[in-house]
């Protein structure tokens, strides 16, 4: 039987199913017989331990998932959570029961929060069954152990556990429940881990049975015939020298130069990309470095340091930061608290910077700073810019305030379609495939049910990026591409044929792409661009260039 989730990179893998034990059960609501005191102080110490054994688990793992547990930690200790644990003890319920109705009730609201922090609502389960787990003095759910490899199925993975997985040990990741932006999917983008989440019919895997996971397509097969799995081992030794070969400069078949960057979120990621092969940085998404500084922006002073990091992992290549994104998927509350009916539609991006002009300058001000006292460089741009007065009006501040070259995001259909009146204004151009599917498509990226539109080979979407690549070859002006669409290696191949001149993307992604496009000159790209344009769909276009790509070999 062959399902069908949301695949997470281009790896594929075999093995045995481990399923993932299922959460404890709900405790019961039956009065404590130890009295209020004694549930109070076994709830602190017990909360107290989980919270340690998190940090513990993030000192070791370091990285992303440090980040990650020490987030996770911080809940386990929140004030506000420990009010309403209290108020329940009080009641005279048991420290399992005031533990769990209390993070239900904070998971429900950050539930209802959707996007960023809605995804979040995983984590915050996963510390309320640590600690029931603990108060019931049996071993915290987590992954499987097993002597030999195989292919961990669950729900969805908790960081806590993905941070440590043994990677000698995990063939890949099948989760039913989380999307493109899960947990389980950063970490194992970030690690490179085979994965397809959001695999709906996932928990009717059974333990011990072969499976074959290829994420390219985003499938699981259970009871593969022998040829699969003989394919599917092909395929896993092909890529495993594809990885051990040296990293060169992304360049075609012709030799034409389509340098490879990373998209990156953290400057503690900058270094491993660098070592990994990016040729730069394509997208730095400065939204964590505000989302982590709680309820406040970042100071100026803060915001330099954490630039600087950045920068001087790349001495002399090119740094492209975006300046912060919030709102719709990343919501932050000092910039923008209203209630919105279609929060992707509303003050979100340039259009919340611009209302608080006093976070966008000083931002701008801190990567000035940064800019003077290292050798990267640095290129600044806008999200969510939708006519080209924004174009200007940041353009010319941030020009204002010490920045060399300033560009745009093209995220939004209307300025794809006056390229030439922004290439005019900006410096150049970075399309943001995520937001441009979105918006050209009329479907919100984190709604699952209308996942399917949620495809950047459509022509719609791939037209608009030819009107920005010709834009931006008739002026003169680079034109990246930072969304997911450049992690595909053959959809790249078909944005590079549209004009694209920059590819950025996960760096786990690099390997695939920059094979690929080593493969097609830039007239083959330039054809599979014209036969993806005239396809009447997305699933069309991607089986019309595939065909192209099929007959090239036979000839
Ligand atoms: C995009 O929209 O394609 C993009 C790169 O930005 P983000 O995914 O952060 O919205
Ligand atoms: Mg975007």
């Amino acid at each position: 039987m062959r399902m069908t989730g949301t695949g997470i990179g281009q790896g594929v893998a075999t093995g045995p199913v481990a399923r993932m034990p299922e959460p404890l059960a709900t405790p019961a609501d039956v009065p404590s017989t130890l009295g209020v005191e004694a549930e109070k102080t076994r709830t602190l110490e017990s909360l107290g331990r989980v919270a340690r054994a998190l940090e513990e688990r993030g000192a070791k793992a370091g990285g992303t998932a440090r980040d990650v547990l020490e987030a996770q930690a911080m809940m386990a200790e929140d004030p506000t959570l420990a009010d309403s644990i209290d108020d329940l003890l009080g009641q005279g319920k048991t420290a399992e029961r005031a533990v769990s109705e209390a993070f239900a009730a904070f998971r429900d609201q950050l539930a209802a929060m959707g996007g960023y922090l809605g995804e979040r609502a995983a984590d915050l389960d996963d510390v309320a069954q640590r600690v029931i787990a603990d108060l019931l003095g049996v071993p915290a759910p987590g992954v499987p152990e097993r002597d030999e490899p195989f292919v961990l199925v669950a729900r969805d993975l908790a960081p806590a556990d993905t941070a440590l997985l043994d990677l000698d040990k995990v063939l890949a990741l099948v989760t039913s429940d989380g999307g493109p932006t899960s947990h389980t999917a950063i970490l194992a983008r970030e690690k490179s881990i085979v994965a397809v989440v959001g695999v709906l019919d996932a928990l009717s895997l059974t333990d011990g049975e072969t499976v074959v996971v290829d994420a390219a397509v985003g499938a699981v097969v259970s009871e593969p015939t022998e040829e699969e799995v003989t394919a599917a081992r092909t395929r896993i030794a092909e890529r495993a020298a594809l990885v051990d070969a040296p990293a060169t400069p992304g360049a075609l078949a012709d030799g034409t130069a389509i340098p490879l960057l990373a998209n990156l979120g953290s400057s503690k990621a900058a270094k491993a990309a660098a070592d990994g092969g990016a040729e730069g940085v394509g997208l730095f998404r400065t939204e964590f470095l505000f989302l982590d500084a709680g309820g406040s922006a970042p100071t100026i002073d803060e915001q330099r340091a954490h630039y600087i990091e950045l920068l001087e992992a790349f001495p002399g290549k090119k740094v492209v930061v975006r300046l912060l994104d919030a709102g719709a998927d990343k919501p932050l509350e000092f910039l923008n608290d209203a209630h919105e009916e279609n929060p992707a539609l509303g003050l979100r991006g340039l259009r919340a910077l611009r209302v608080s002009e006093d976070i966008l300058r000083e931002q701008l001000t801190a990567l000035a700073e940064a800019d003077k006292v290292t050798s990267a460089d640095l290129w600044v741009m806008a999200p969510m810019v939708s006519t080209v007065e924004e174009t200007t009006y940041f353009v010319t501040l941030a020009k204002e305030l010490g920045l060399k070259t300033v560009g745009v995001m093209v995220e939004v259909p209307s300025i794809a379609l006056l390229a030439d009146k922004v290439m005019a204004e900006a410096d150049f151009a970075s399309i943001g495939t995520n937001d441009l599917t979105q918006y050209t498509l009329a479907a919100d990226r984190l709604l699952g049910s209308v996942a399917a539109f949620q495809d950047p080979w459509h022509p719609a979407v791939l037209r608009l990026v030819g009107e920005v690549g010709a834009a931006g070859a008739r002026a003169g002006k680079p034109v990246g591409i930072c969304g997911e669409a450049a992690a595909d290696p053959l959809l790249a191949v078909v944005l590079v044929g549209l004009g694209a001149t920059t590819l950025s993307m996960s760096p786990s992604a690099l390997a695939d792409v920059r094979a690929s496009l080593s493969r097609y000159t830039l007239d083959e790209a330039r054809r599979f661009a014209d036969i993806a344009l005239a396809a009447s769909g997305a699933a069309e276009a991607r089986a019309a260039v595939t065909a192209a790509v099929a007959s090239r070999k036979e000839n």
